[in-house]
Parts: structure tokens; sequence; C-alpha cells
């Protein structure tokens, strides 16, 4: 199997066709693994990731827009602004198995434009496109403006919103209005590269190794899928915010910038409450059999809005982060997000450190143009949206990201992040295992470079206890090992929770033609989250960098069933360093060479 690659450069005005050979493709897979070999083996060290030395990389992989279930999906990678490391996100939607039913898998954009343009891709071939008239506009007038000016309602995109243009430093990547690569700022160096979207069409098939193989494990498969309590039911029903309730119940639910773990009015934005208030419909990324995508409609004043979301992370986001539970207000916050190209989980979590230092005296008054920034307001989540994106007033510095922000206003210890990025929405004091995921993330505070939850809340594939740390090293090495395989073939994470690493590798083998042993698929993944790594450590990350928030490491939990809890992260890291085979948080020679890395 190998990738076609577009290579194109903005400032030139030049586009390439290139393979990614067999050998390679093999050895990185597609998607995130073969985005990081490319930025590591192409991008010189310390660049400002807001240069046009930059290159942004969107990448499907051998599994995208065929059979294998929950395929929908596309990888960014770049090196991020936010935090100065890799900068990688996924996404959903329906470009990804758009842009391979063009022929192409990975397009790799370098330099940058002198004037705002798109690209447009059709089967393959190429132009480059003024975007004038929709610079300034939001995504979703984006995406309709293009369809409508390329007389083509089935194109697909990525594009970006204010947010990206204005160089905000936790602006997103959507695809189909509501579906965001949000994370890592990987918007801002599309708009630093003066690109508003990718419009893509294809028509033509994506072909499989082994479309027998393929059918024969989907059957199985789709079966595990429809069995399993949260792939087959409690997602499709309630969406992502089934978890709400759940996290609240065992204390862990991140409540006023990490003050608490529990909420007391979480239910009101829970899943459950959006089916019986605002859910219209239920929607699905391409070809997927879960569907946990949310349609919703706020009707009642001053919060109406139309459409997806929200979403567990935003949720809480721009809620209990925030000490909000106002649902509307939520809802509403979530769409300007999307439509402005913003990613909510860094932008509520940048709001909610702002709360707590305005609470603290830090902020003064007169620098918030009349809003009041205090805990639980919920009409300085939606207005500050807006003044983030067009970086108007207390925006701008909204726009930094909390650990810029703290760190402006004299109190760095606020800003809950990790390497630069702002954490999702588990406390980790109460989760042992989860506190580990987040600290050694290569792309910093991320609840999708290893789901603990998975074993330590919701027991699958087995119950661990949440408090302990004996073995979470071991379990933690191995999420992220798996997930960099989904994240590379490219399938969407939640298809874990009912396939274990025997069934990914069968289908695996399936699209591929490849003859890999379930050690391979893991092995595979090992080399792909150590060569992250390697791009790290050359980008100066280390272990100083493998920590959490001091309020997570000293700070109690105050109250509810994790009460005087903190992470033992001392407990776990060395172990975790050992199980990965690195030293100080790098990857030793002899592992380097196991891998086939040196
Ligand atoms: S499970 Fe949800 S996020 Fe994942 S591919 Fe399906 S609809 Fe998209």
């Amino acid at each position: 199997m190998k990738l076609n690659v577009l290579r194109v450069n903005l400032t030139k005005r030049r586009t390439k066709k290139e393979i990614v050979d067999e050998k390679t493709t093999e050895k990185f897979v597609g998607g995130r693994g073969i985005g990081v070999k490319i930025l590591y083996d192409e991008l010189k060290p310390k660049i400002n990731p807001l240069s046009s030395e930059n290159k942004l990389i969107f990448a499907t992989g051998p599994a995208t827009g065929t059979a294998f279930p929950a395929s929908g999906r596309f990888h960014v990678i770049t090196k991020s602004p936010l935090t100065g490391g890799i900068g990688d996100s996924n996404c959903g939607g329906d470009f990804g198995p758009e842009l391979r039913f063009a022929g192409l898998d990975v397009v790799i954009v370098e330099g940058a434009a002198e004037r705002p343009v798109y690209l447009w891709i059709k089967d393959g071939e190429v132009k480059f496109r003024g975007a004038k008239k929709y610079w300034g506009k939001g995504v979703w007038d984006t995406e309709d403006g293009i369809r409508e000016e390329l007389k083509d309602p089935k194109i697909r995109f990525a594009s970006i919103g204010p947010a990206g243009e204005n160089l905000v430093l936790t602006a997103a990547i959507i695809n189909d209005k509501h579906r965001a690569a949000g994370r890592t700022g990987v918007g801002a160096v599309m708009g630093s590269k003066k690109l508003k979207a990718i419009a893509v069409r294809g028509t033509g098939e994506v072909p499989v190794a082994d479309p027998d193989g393929l059918r024969n494990v989907m059957k199985d498969s789709l079966k595990l899928i429809k069995e399993n309590g949260v792939t087959g039911e409690g997602l499709p029903t309630y969406g992502t915010a089934v978890l709400v309730n759940v996290i609240n119940k065992h204390g862990a639910y991140p409540t006023r910038n990490f003050q608490t773990g529990v909420f007391p009015t979480a239910d009101k934005t829970s899943g459950e409450t959006m089916t019986k208030t605002i859910l219209v419909d239920k929607k699905a990324c391409w070809g997927c059999p879960i569907a946990c995508g949310r349609v919703s409609r706020v009707t009642t004043p001053p919060y109406q809005t139309d459409g997806e979301g929200p979403e567990y992370e935003t949720t809480w986001s721009l809620g209990a982060a925030c000490g909000i539970d106002d649902l509307n207000a939520i809802t509403k916050a979530h769409n300007v997000c999307d439509e402005l190209g913003i990613d909510p989980i860094s932008y509520g979590s940048t709001v909610a450190c702002a709360m707590e230092l305005y609470e603290m005296g830090k902020i003064p008054k007169e620098k918030l143009g009349g809003l009041e920034l205090k805990f639980g307001n919920p009409q300085a989540i939606v207005e500050l949206a807006w003044r983030t994106a067009y970086r108007s007033g207390f925006g701008d510095d909204i726009a930094l990201g909390s650990k810029r922000l703290a760190e402006k206003y004299g109190a760095p210890e606020v800003a809950m992040h990790s390497k630069g990025l702002e954490l999702p929405a588990y406390d980790p004091r109460g989760i042992q295992g989860h506190g580990l995921a987040y600290a050694t993330s290569n792309r910093g505070g991320c609840h999708l470079r290893a789901y603990m939850i998975a074993p330590e809340i919701v027991g699958m594939p087995e119950k661990l206890d949440p408090f302990k740390t004996e073995g979470k090293a071991a379990w933690v090495k191995t999420f992220q090992d798996i997930f960099s395989m989904c994240d590379s073939l490219v399938v969407c994470k939640f298809l874990t929770f009912a396939l274990n690493a025997d069934y990914l590798t069968k289908l695996t083998n399936a699209v591929t033609g490849w003859n890999w042993s379930t050690e391979d698929f893991l092995r595979t993944g090992d080399r792909i989250y150590t060569l992250e790594r390697m791009f790290i450590n050359r980008e100066g990350f280390g272990r100083k960098d493998d920590t959490l928030p001091v309020r997570l490491l000293k700070t109690p939990m105050p109250e509810g069933p994790c009460k005087g809890l903190v992470v033992k992260l001392d407990e776990m890291l060395d172990d975790y360093y050992a199980v990965r085979g690195w030293k100080d948080g790098k990857p030793t020679r002899k592992k380097l060479k196991e891998l086939d890395l040196v």
C-alpha cells in the first residue's frame, strides 16, 4: 500500500504529486503517523509556527473512506503555535473520505500566500482560487458561498473562520460546519498561510486489499459495536454528554477552573436533559454506525440557535469549567465557536482561567468592556467567543490561551494546562491513570492520547481502581499506542470501547493487505508515539514538561467522593518511562533501534 501525496506551495503557487512508498507506509501507516514523520524529516527545529516555514499537513489513512467502521475522519499535523510542540488534531465529518474519493491521501501545505486563497481539488486536479470575498466570514457562510460559486452542493471542506485568520492561538479548522480539528491551534497555522479553505470533491472509489476479508471481519465488528453498552446504547442515545452525570457522580467533573470536582447542577447540562429539551435529531460522521452527533435547537431568548452539539467536552468547557449550568447559553457558545473556528475546549478553559484571575483581583474591571467575568455568568461565555475570534478588547487576551493569559496577569498557577494545552473535562485527582495520561501526552493536556476513563471509570475493558497508581503506567502506554494507530489509520477512537487491538489488527490487514500480528499493530503505535516524542524533545520538551498544574499535584480535592486526593504523579512517572524505554522523558538509543527509528 502506498500513499498519494499532494504538496502545495502557497508562496510559489505550485503543486506537486508525490508517493509515500510501501515500506514507509507500513512503518508509519498514514494520518497522524505519516504526518509526524513528514514533519520530523522536513521541519527545521525551533521555527516560528506562524511563519511560512511551518507546514500544515492534512492526512487520511488506509482505513479512511472504506467500510472499516467509523472511518470518516482525517488528521491535521503541524507545529503548534499554542504549545510550540507537536500540533495535531483529529476531525470527523466528511472531508477525509472525500479527499480519498478525489484520489489523494495526504495534502502538505507549505509557504504562505500573499493574499487569501482557497484550494479547489476535484478528482486530483488542483486550482488556487482567490478567497478575498470569504476572508472575514464565518465557516458556515464560507462553505455555502464556495459551494454556490463552484455550483456543486457535494463539495466538502476544511476551512477556518475569523479566529484562524486573526491568529487566535486556539483557532480550529472546521469541517461540515460543526466538526472541528480543534486542538493545538491548527487553525491559526492555516490563517498564517492565508489559506481560507480546502474544498474537495471526488467521484472515485477507495480500494481495499481484501474486500471479502473486510466484509467478514465487519460482520463481527458491527455486532460487537451494537452489543456494547457505550457504542450501542449510551453514545447513540444521549451523545457524548452521557458522561456528564457519570463523571460528576465520581467527583471528577472539573468545576470553576478545577477548584472542585463536584458541580451540583450538572444534570441541567447532561445528555439526558439535552435529549428531553434541545435535541432535534442525531447525526453521524461519514459511514459511522455509532452516530454520537447531536442536532440541536434553542428557541427561547436570548440564546436562540440552530446547530449541532454540544458534546461532552464542550458542555463542560463552556459550562461547569466556568460555573455555568445554562444549557441554552452553552449551546449558543458552542455554535459560535464552530462558526468562528475556535477550539471550545481551550477557549472555555481559558475563560474559566480568566474568571478565576478576575475574582482574585488580577484582571482590572476596566479591561472587560462592561462584561461581568464572574463564575456562573452565561453571557460571558457567549460574548467572549465573538471578542476572541476578532481579538476585540479583552478577547485579545483570551486569544492567547490560558498559559499565556495567566502569565500575563501574574498568576501562572491558575492556568490548567499541560505543555501549554488546556486540560479537558476530567479532574485527574480521583482518576490516577488519567493524570499520568495527561502529563505524558506528547501534544499536552489531552484525553485522546490515552483514555483511562474507560478502565478507571466505565470499567472497560476491565475495571481498575481509579484511586490506585499501581500498574497504571503500562495501561497508559498501551492506550497511547492503540490511539496512535486509530489516528493513523484514521478511525474514531470510540471504536475501542467495542473492538480490541486484535479486531483492529484484523480490520487493518483487510484494508491494507499487510500480514500484521496484534504485536505488530501495537509496535507500530509505539513507533509513532516515540517519533512524536523525538519531535518534541528536539523542540526542548523533556521530563520537566511531563507534569500537571500544581493544583492537581498539591491541593487536595476539597469535597465529594475524591475528597483529599491529589495526583500521585511521582509514583507513576518512572514506571511509565521504564515501560516506554525512555529516560527522563526521552527515548533511549536502544529503544529507537528496537523501533527502527535510527
Ligand atoms: S462515534 Fe461519533 S465522533 Fe466517532 S465517527 Fe461516529 S459520529 Fe463521529
